[in-house]
């Protein structure tokens, strides 16, 4: 009896292995019309096969719910201008809700998977009239799995909305980032002086909850701000903002770098920190985070707050070459100030 039960059982999975094994083809990615392609068939698995250079379009952020494996491989040069069509609704820590746009690479992820997946100077930056999130990766994130995925470039976000913000991998929402990483400079710049509005930035997330394990992030952030600041070196605000999302490990990161801003708001709060900038919900464990971040609050607000120092800079450009299996890159370098940053990379 108990014989039969096992072959029985034994058959039942066999079955559905081969059912899932039919099912699951995997739609091979060259270019960036196969990128754009999986904006048609969201739900598909899909694997890059080469690094795939993104330079010279603004890209429009697409929504994504499936499966796609970066196998090692870069996109590059990837500039974003606007936000996609997606528009969800988010919350604040008071948990009203806006109506709310997303750019990234992708807009939305939802009940995505995204891993091994390189995202090389990157360019990302929005005028926003709307309530908006930006990040290299993607806007929003909901449920989603996120690994092993470096992104590096720069954020910038104009804002005339309230609810909005600015993160190195994601902007708004709940999933598991497990050994990612991040090298972003972050600008947030507050443009609406008529109503106070709920600002985040974080290396990794900039607002909502889950899972930040092994990460390692070097964020440069800068933001002048008119309502409420909430940063963190990797996560802005900790919340479940409303979602079912259990609340996971924030543990075994490394973070460097700061965050230059300011709180212009007679009822200062001014969250700022290494880890997560305000916890309203609680991690299931935070250890074993390690940091040299500097939190750099500036306490005057007539002059927005930015990464460049000069009225009247003078940049020098320095071309490198790909070599040894490093990326070539352009270095535009301040002669002024020193501030510097790359961009036009070229493959190894
Ligand atoms: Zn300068």
């Amino acid at each position: 009896m108990m014989k039969r039960l096992i072959c029985i059982l034994l058959a039942l999975a066999l079955g559905a292995g081969l059912a899932a094994t039919a099912d699951e083809t995997v739609t091979e990615i060259y270019d960036m019309d196969g990128l754009l392609a999986m904006a048609k068939a969201p739900n598909g698995r899909y694997r890059l096969m080469n690094d795939i250079d993104m330079g010279g379009v603004d890209w429009t952020p697409i929504a994504f719910s499936g499966e796609l494996d970066g196998d090692g491989h870069g996109l590059y040069n990837l500039t974003v201008a606007s936000a996609g069509a997606e528009i969800r609704l988010t919350r604040d820590g008071n948990m009203k809700k806006y109506e709310t746009e997303f750019a990234g690479l992708f807009s939305t992820l939802e009940n995505a998977t995204v891993r091994n997946l390189r995202l090389v100077g990157a360019d990302v930056r929005v005028e926003n009239d709307a309530h908006c999130f930006a990040a290299i990766l993607a806007g929003y994130v909901d449920r989603s799995e996120i690994r092993e995925v470096s992104v590096s470039g720069r954020v910038r976000m104009n804002s005339y909305g309230v609810m909005v913000g600015v993160g190195g991998l994601a902007g708004f929402g709940c999933g598991a980032f497990d050994r990612c990483d991040a090298k972003v400079e972050l600008v947030f710049e507050d443009r609406n002086f008529n109503s106070k509005c709920e600002e985040f930035m974080g290396g990794v997330l900039a607002c909502g909850i889950g899972s930040v394990t092994a990460c390692v992030v070097d964020i440069d952030g800068y933001d002048s701000c008119h309502g409420y600041v909430h940063n963190g070196g990797l996560v802005g605000m900790y919340y479940h903002c409303g979602t079912k999302y259990a609340s996971g490990s924030v543990s075994n990161n490394i973070r460097d770098g700061r965050i230059r801003f300011f709180e212009d708001n007679k009822d200062r709060r001014a969250y700022c920190k290494a880890v997560i900038g305000e916890s309203l919900s609680d991690p299931k464990r935070t250890k074993n985070n390690f940091d040299t971040f500097v939190r750099d609050e500036v306490k005057t607000y007539d002059t927005v707050l930015l990464p460049e120092q000069c009225d009247t800079p003078e940049y020098v450009e320095t071309v490198v070459a790909p070599s040894g299996g490093h990326w070539g890159y352009t270095r535009h370098e301040c002669s002024v100030c020193g501030y510097h940053w790359t961009d036009s990379y070229t493959a190894p």
